[in-house]
């Protein structure tokens, strides 16, 4: 069914239940932003499904007659409410009168993600799994690669229809590919794009230029797509044979990931934390957004990449909270600006893009350039090991990485520099990508995201940017220096919360 074409739900319907003060100065009950959201949920119970969000991956489109239940593939977006393609699994279930499923298939490895990344996850599944079970959804946890695991589960569980999520790195798009493969050829698989605001293949159908041509694209899809979401309710139909508790001890030792890069304490998993997180941001950070967002000494960002990255909270949630709750003035465009336009760029590039990881991938004036001064002398060289250890003659950068290794996080603005001081510092564009994007994705709570390989190719291959002028190593590539980091925030105090902490 074609989605009505609405008002954002920020700009309209249910009243909020605490519009939050002025300026954002008086602190509210702890929780009021769970309980809007519930009661918003509820409210919009109606709230029809746009179509636009699902394509099928398969030949079938017809839930296959005589079976047990509709299964949901949860693969990037770990979260029961708030959710579009668990949504649509439930109305489908209820529709043919049916048991809804959720699996979850652990791969030992993701990626370069390590124990820190993949605890985090673990952990935010914990929470969905007690979640799905308050609401009749029964949740599995099935060990192996969705290729290999998949298949045989929906045959032995006689599942009617798998519905999963959209995720557009290589690894999870072949996984999806090999489900398809193995599927009975008489059950639908479909895909929804539970992740973007705009479905990805609807936002554009190619690769976008830069965030000057999506802006107006997404902007003019907003009335339609960023509405309330319904809630997922409690499951009309229990299934005959129940999901075993989930052995997590198992699910520990299947992992085969580095154990060395320890879990963070700033960043509690799972989809209640985000919302304290998003609360504390639109209650006591967003007020600062748009004037500070630059600055690593201030508290203006939302600090929400992680809970984004693995869907334990929607983009499309936080974006119509701070919306209906953020204070007047520049920031709440300028956090849309982030939070959809820059993301679901990002995700463009990724889906379109095959080289999306490597120099290949970079516009040809970029690769030109790159090409051009690939010999120049480079200022200082460091290994990948010094570089990881933040032993390099730059105290601000040195902080970075100490920040990235110890919290998992870096600040958005000087993520930029410490990728482009990788660039000037290694012996080639290849090198200096591949570095980044192993010391990103290894530390880094909210890395092998999108978002992390457009940020790395911005920084190194100017994608998504335009040249600039030419100098040594850089060519045309936009250039970031010490002096211009000292003219936007108080450095030394940076290096100082940092350079004293032990690796
Ligand atoms: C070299 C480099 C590496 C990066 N690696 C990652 C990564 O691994 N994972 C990741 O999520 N982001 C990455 N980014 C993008 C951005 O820096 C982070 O999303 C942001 O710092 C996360 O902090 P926050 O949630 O407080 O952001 P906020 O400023 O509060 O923004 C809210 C959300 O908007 C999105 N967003 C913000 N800035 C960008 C951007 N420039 N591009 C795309 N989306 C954006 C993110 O989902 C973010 O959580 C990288 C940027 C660079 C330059």
């Amino acid at each position: 069914m074609p989605g009505r074409r609405k008002q954002p739900a920020g700009k309209r319907g249910a009243e909020p239940a605490e519009r939050p003060p002025e300026g954002g100065k008086r602190r509210r009950e702890e929780g009021w932003m769970a309980r809007q959201v519930a009661e918003l949920r509820a409210a919009e119970r109606a709230q029809p499904f746009n179509e636009k969000r699902l394509r099928f991956l398969s030949e079938s489109r017809k839930v296959k007659q005589g079976s047990q239940g509709v299964l949901y593939w949860m693969c990037r977006d770990q979260r029961v409410q708030d959710n579009w393609a668990l949504i649509y699994a439930q109305r489908l279930a209820r529709t043919e009168k049916l048991p809804l499923h959720v699996c979850f298939c652990l791969s030992p490895r993701f990626l370069e993600a390590t124990v820190r990344q993949m605890g985090f996850m673990l952990n935010g599944l914990k929470e969905v799994e007690k979640e799905c079970s308050t609401l009749e959804i029964q949740f599995h946890l099935l060990l192996g690669a969705a290729g290999e695991v998949l298949p045989g589960f929906v045959k032995d569980r006689r599942m009617g229809a798998v519905v999963t999520d959209f995720f557009p790195l290589r690894l999870p798009l072949q996984w999806a590919e090999d489900v398809k493969k193995g599927l009975p050829s008489d059950v639908p698989f479909i895909q929804v794009d539970a992740h973007n605001v705009v479905p990805c293949w609807v936002a554009s159908d190619k690769q976008e230029y830069s965030a000057r041509t999506i802006r107006g694209k997404i902007t003019k899809l907003l009335p339609e797509f960023l509405t309330e979401f319904p809630l997922v309710e409690k499951h009309p139909r229990c299934a005959p044979v129940l999901a075993k508790p989930v052995d997590w001890d198992k699910a520990w030792s299947s992992l085969e990931v580095d154990r060395s890069v320890g879990e963070v304490e700033w960043a509690r998993p799972g989809s209640t934390a985000a919302m304290a997180t998003l609360e504390s941001f639109v209650d006591q950070r967003l007020q600062d957004f748009a004037a500070h967002r630059n600055n690593p000494n201030r508290e203006a960002l939302s600090q929400l990449s992680p809970w984004l990255h693995s869907g334990q909270v929607s983009a499309q949630r936080v974006v119509l909270q701070v919306k209906r709750n953020g204070p007047r003035g520049p920031s709440v465009d300028a956090f849309v600006e982030e939070a959809v336009v820059r993301r679901e760029l990002a995700d463009n590039f990724c889906y379109y893009n095959k080289d999306y990881d490597c120099v290949d991938g970079a516009y040809e004036w970029a690769q030109k350039t790159l090409r051009d001064h690939a010999k120049d002398p480079r200022p200082h060289l460091y290994s990948r090991k010094q570089l990881e250890e933040a032993k390099t003659g730059d105290r601000l950068w040195n902080a970075a990485q100490i920040q990235l290794v110890k919290e998992g996080k870096t600040h958005g603005f000087l993520r930029m520099y410490w990728a482009k001081k990788i660039l000037e510092w290694m012996p080639s564009p290849e090198e200096a990508l591949s570095t980044a994007l192993y010391l990103n994705d290894r530390y880094s709570l909210d890395g092998n995201d999108p978002n992390g390989y457009v940020g790395c190719m911005w920084s190194i291959c100017g994608i998504h940017d335009q040249g600039w002028q030419e100098r040594p190593v850089f060519g045309k590539i936009r250039y970031m220096n010490y002096a211009g980091c000292k003219r936007k925030f108080d450095v030394p105090a940076f290096e100082r919360r940092y350079c004293s902490v032990k690796l």
